[in-house]
């Protein structure tokens, strides 16, 4: 059973479904006016991690994710500009070409992070209309307030106005509204926008006729509008980086239990941020490293996925090139033990239950990738079959999603062309690096040298009984199993 820690009661708990067997999952998606950095993308990546363990342990889960296109204001209250607004102007660039762009970037990363697409994706600007009719109940319901040309939620209505504050003062620190003017409009401090038709800026691009005049909606009502449509009224996992816990998620829960009229969303689940040494990684700050930064460089993308599966979701990570390093250096190692091992199909089953018994229960431990990284390990180690570890680790990758074998038949590949080009006399072989193979090819090469053809030929049946070919070329000859 699945022990997941929730940010809503502040407990590891055993996970609950409201339908056995199936899981409603959101994700609160990018807001798609910059690249995102390779903080944003731990978020996903852990998220992914758990949408596939999820999976893997049996669960039938639909997965839901917002494009934020419109509405995400500078502030994660509501004062600044829309952050769509300021990229488009910082590009010369149209609003709506600036999302198509970001967006298309962002799935380009997770592609090569072997982040899995949500089974949905919506952005925000394909669904104004039901955030129109949310806004339109949550008023019927005396919940919200129209006030100085925006609507407001009024949390006064609500016996607890739910605030996650199990997290540290920097991250609570971006609800806090410093050196901005008082909105006079609100009733309550905490209030929030729901529909905007003023705000200081004035030159908002995208903006929708609505009951209150035209305007556009807050960044809250998206998430709560996307996963009413397309994950129905009971939620069973709500997922984002800890920076969303407050304000977003607490309004979040606000507006849709309001609107809904019973308890939403259970299980919530939030990932800590990654560091720098200089504090958290974020795109307003303008310093930040993307996934392209790193191919640049020479890393791997999976190398940054495997760095973040090292540690627990729910600790801050810090980032340095070093700590990178360290990483490119086990994720070798561990390719190249993969890589000398055997394979067969010898696949001992009693020995692959045991085996993924271990890595199911670290992921069932509060998502404990470290663990389950760790249980990779015990793979190597174990006393069974080099089939039967390969098997273990394909399975394991399903969540891992590190290519594990792929890259270490890459591997072995390359071995086999490094060892090959040690073979001397100018005679090459390449192979799959099996060196009992590359024995056989060489002696039949000396054989016919000898003009010894009968043997030669007897070699050549001998490997094509193993199921081998070989194909002479310039220089040497090739093999490979058929
Ligand atoms: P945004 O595109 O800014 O809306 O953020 C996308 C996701 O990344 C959200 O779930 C954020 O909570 C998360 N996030 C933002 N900064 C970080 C960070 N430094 N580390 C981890 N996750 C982050
Ligand atoms: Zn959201």
């Amino acid at each position: 059973m699945m022990q997941l820690y929730n940010s809503a009661t502040r407990k590891k708990e055993e996970f609950k479904t409201h339908t056995p067997g199936h899981v409603e999952m959101y994700t609160c998606g990018p807001t798609v006016y910059h690249f995102a950095h390779i903080g944003n993308l731990r978020s996903y990546i852990m998220e992914d991690v758990l949408e596939k363990t999820l999976r893997y342990t049996g669960y039938d889960v639909n997965r839901v994710m917002n494009i934020t296109d419109v509405g995400h204001l500078t502030s994660d209250a509501d004062e600044g500009e829309d952050k769509m607004l300021k990229g488009a102007k910082r590009e010369n660039k149209s609003v709506m070409d600036i999302a198509k762009f970001y967006t298309d970037a962002f799935f380009s990363d997770c592609e090569k992070l072997n982040i899995k697409t949500p089974d949905v994706v919506q952005p925000a600007t394909g669904l104004i209309d039901d955030f129109i009719h949310m806004v339109e109940g949550l008023i019927a319901k005396d919940f919200a307030y129209f006030a100085g040309g925006n609507v407001y939620f009024d949390t006064s209505k609500l016996d607890r106005y739910y605030v996650f504050n199990d997290h540290n003062e920097e991250d609570l620190a971006v609800g806090v509204r410093e050196g901005v003017e008082e909105d006079t409009n609100k009733r309550n401090k905490n209030d929030f926008v729901l529909w905007f038709t003023k705000s200081k800026f004035e030159d908002q691009a995208l903006k929708w006729d609505s009951p209150w005049g035209v305007g556009y909606p807050g960044w809250h009502i998206e998430c709560s509008g996307i996963s009413l449509k397309y994950n129905g009224e009971y939620l069973d996992l709500h997922c984002g980086g800890i920076d969303n816990a407050f304000p977003h998620h607490t309004n979040e829960i606000a507006q849709t239990e309001s609107f809904v009229g019973h308890e939403w969303c259970k299980q919530w689940f939030h990932v800590h941020h990654l560091n720098t040494t200089g504090g958290k990684m974020s795109k307003s700050k303008g310093e930040f490293l993307t996934v392209s930064l790193l191919e640049e460089k020479g890393y791997d993308p999976l190398v940054y996925r495997m760095f973040c599966l090292q540690s627990h979701y729910r600790k801050g990570l810090v980032f340095s090139w070093e700590n990178l390093d360290n990483a490119v250096g086990t994720f070798n190692k561990l390719i190249g033990r993969i890589a000398n091992l055997k394979p067969g199909d010898d696949v001992d089953q009693a020995v692959f239950d045991e085996l993924k018994a271990k890595f199911v229960a670290a992921l069932e431990n509060d998502l404990n990738t470290a663990q389950a990284m760790t249980a990779v390990y015990d793979v190597l180690k174990a006393k069974t079959t080099d089939a039967t570890k390969l098997a273990v680790l394909a399975d394991y990758d399903y969540v891992l999603s590190l290519d594990l074998l792929a890259k270490a038949e890459a591997k072995r590949q390359e071995n086999a062309k490094a060892a090959a080009a040690k073979t001397g006399g100018g005679y090459t072989i390449v192979g799959e690096g099996d060196p009992a193979i590359d024995a056989l090819v060489m002696q039949r090469y000396e054989a016919k040298k000898a003009k010894n053809f009968a043997e030669a030929d007897r070699i050549r049946d001998e490997l094509k009984a193993q199921g081998i070919e070989i194909i002479d070329v310039a220089g040497g000859a090739q093999w490979k199993k058929i």
